[in-house]
């Protein structure tokens, strides 16, 4: 097995990756809250999130991945105020907040289809796990790390130690510089196990549960879901870097609460996509869908491609022309499959070993992009054995290359009898140096419908578009 780098928050430094069972990774990502279309923002990070699962398969592990969808319980406000966000846009859009949610998972799903991100082994839905939770809270209560204020059951991070340990929270600044109004909060980075719901206003998704009727809060569904599709500890838990202070930094107090033990080995964060310096957010009024960039015609790969062009712990500036430029490298990655003939079971030795050593040293996308760009420039290896080492790359890359190339020759494929004949004339008159005559079968191919161009491999023959 090769070895592989990869960057932990926890530690802040890039470690080799060993998994805790055999051969298995165990990872788990932090889903959408689902009551707005992802932005592109949001779509980095799951493409990061593709890319570290890609390269964990291309080492030889077996991943087993969960993903939440968090349908209920993310607050407008993350120090647990204010209202449910899906039952706020089911409000505003006179929808159920179920259909609300319904509605954006499906939307998110067809998204990351759309982008060739692999779905996860498990994908779980905050509110499919109600009782489940209502076990993690009893745990964490019976373990004497909860008290009751007139809202909801919260966690007192005051009795962990290691508290923040994630975030590097420094406790004693964050209580001198408290100014915020902490209610009946007993500490400012204590949270909610679970919500009451309102006296004044009927909740459309509450449950019944020991504290009282209500929901739970954000968190606890990803220490819950995590624990049992996983098992404590697990392998690798990733997600955006807003998630270090406060979403992740709770799950692991409430996982060590409940099991007493640690959540996971390593911790993985993205790095956001900016607009103008400003991080593109649901709430910011700056963000970009997926589905805007396909009806400006950009093809949804495109924005893989400029994705992986940036190494995911770098922030990484949305531009139209940055975009532009990732649409033109695809059509000429594209364009350049022409060139490649059906793959033999012997690859670009050298280049593999490169692309191997850019992915393995955290997830260096940019730099195995250039191996790819390099390898297909060479001269030091045949068209099959590119085409057998690029097709390799693509696991990780998930360009859809193989796709491409086989769309490619079903359309060589396809080419009626006429033009072959003239391809073979025109093929002789060349070898005749009969330039004029080939020009002219030319003209004739490309007033049949098709385009024929010289390259190093001879006559490559594909219909106009
Ligand atoms: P949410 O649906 O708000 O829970 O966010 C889903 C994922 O997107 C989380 O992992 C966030 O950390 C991530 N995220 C949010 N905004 C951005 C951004 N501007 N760039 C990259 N990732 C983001
Ligand atoms: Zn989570």
């Amino acid at each position: 097995m090769p070895d592989l780098y990869l960057y932990n928050t926890l530690t802040r430094k890039k470690e080799l990756f060993k998994p805790l069972h055999d051969n298995e990774v165990r990872m788990y990502t932090c889903g959408p809250t689902v009551y707005n279309y992802a932005h592109i923002g949001n779509l980095r990070t799951y493409i990061f999130e593709d890319i570290l699962r890609r390269v964990l398969e291309y080492n030889g592990f077996t991943v087993k991945h969960v993903e939440n969808i968090t349908d209920v319980g993310h607050l407008t406000d993350d120090a647990d105020q204010g209202e449910d966000k899906v039952e706020k846009m089911a409000r505003e859009k006179k929808m159920t907040a179920w259909e609300i949610a319904e509605f954006f998972t499906k939307k998110f799903q067809e998204d990351i289809k759309q982008l060739n991100i692999k779905e996860p082994h498990v994908w779980c839905k905050a509110t499919d796990h109600i009782a489940d939770q209502i076990e993690t809270i009893k745990k964490i209560e019976k373990a004497g790390y909860t008290y009751r204020t007139s809202d909801g059951i919260y966690f007192d991070t005051s009795k962990l130690e290691n508290y923040g340990e994630l975030a590097r929270l420094d406790s004693t600044k964050l209580k001198a510089g408290a100014r915020v109004a902490m209610g009946e909060k007993k500490n400012p980075t204590d949270f909610a196990l679970w919500k009451f719901s309102p006296q004044d206003k009927k909740r459309q998704m509450e449950w019944d549960s020991p504290w009282g009727k209500g929901f739970p809060g954000w968190h606890i569904e990803c220490s819950t879901m995590s624990t049992k599709y996983l098992g404590v500890p697990f392998d690798i838990h990733c997600g955006g870097i807003d998630h270090i202070p406060v979403h992740h930094t709770n799950e692991i107090a409430q996982t060590w609460a409940a099991e007493g033990k640690k959540m996971a080995n390593f911790w993985l964060h993205g790095e956001f996509l900016v607009i103008d310096e400003q991080r593109m957010g649901k709430s910011a009024g700056n963000f970009i869908t997926l589905q805007t960039l396909i009806d400006k015609g950009y093809h949804p790969l495109a924005y893989r491609y400029f994705v992986l062009n940036a190494h995911y712990r770098q922030k990484l500036n949305f531009s139209w022309e940055g975009l532009d430029f990732a649409q033109h490298s695809l059509n000429n990655l594209y364009k350049s499959l022409a060139q490649l003939s059906e793959p033999i079971s012997e690859g670009c030795g050298q280049f593999e070993e490169k692309f191997l050593k850019a992915i393995n040293d955290d997830l260096n996308t940019p730099q195995a992009l250039a191996v790819m760009w390099e390898m297909l420039k060479s001269s030091s290896c045949s068209p099959a054995q590119k085409a057998h080492s690029l097709f390799k790359f693509d696991e990780v890359l998930g360009l859809k290359l193989k796709d491409k190339f086989q769309e490619l020759k079903n359309k060589t494929n396809n080419i009626p009898e006429q033009i072959k004949e003239l391809l073979k004339t025109r093929q002789q008159a060349r070898q005749n140096k009969q330039w004029e005559l080939a020009d002219k079968i030319r003209d004739e191919i490309n007033s049949l419908g098709y385009i024929v161009e010289d390259t190093p491999e001879g006559q490559q023959i594909k219909p106009k578009q």
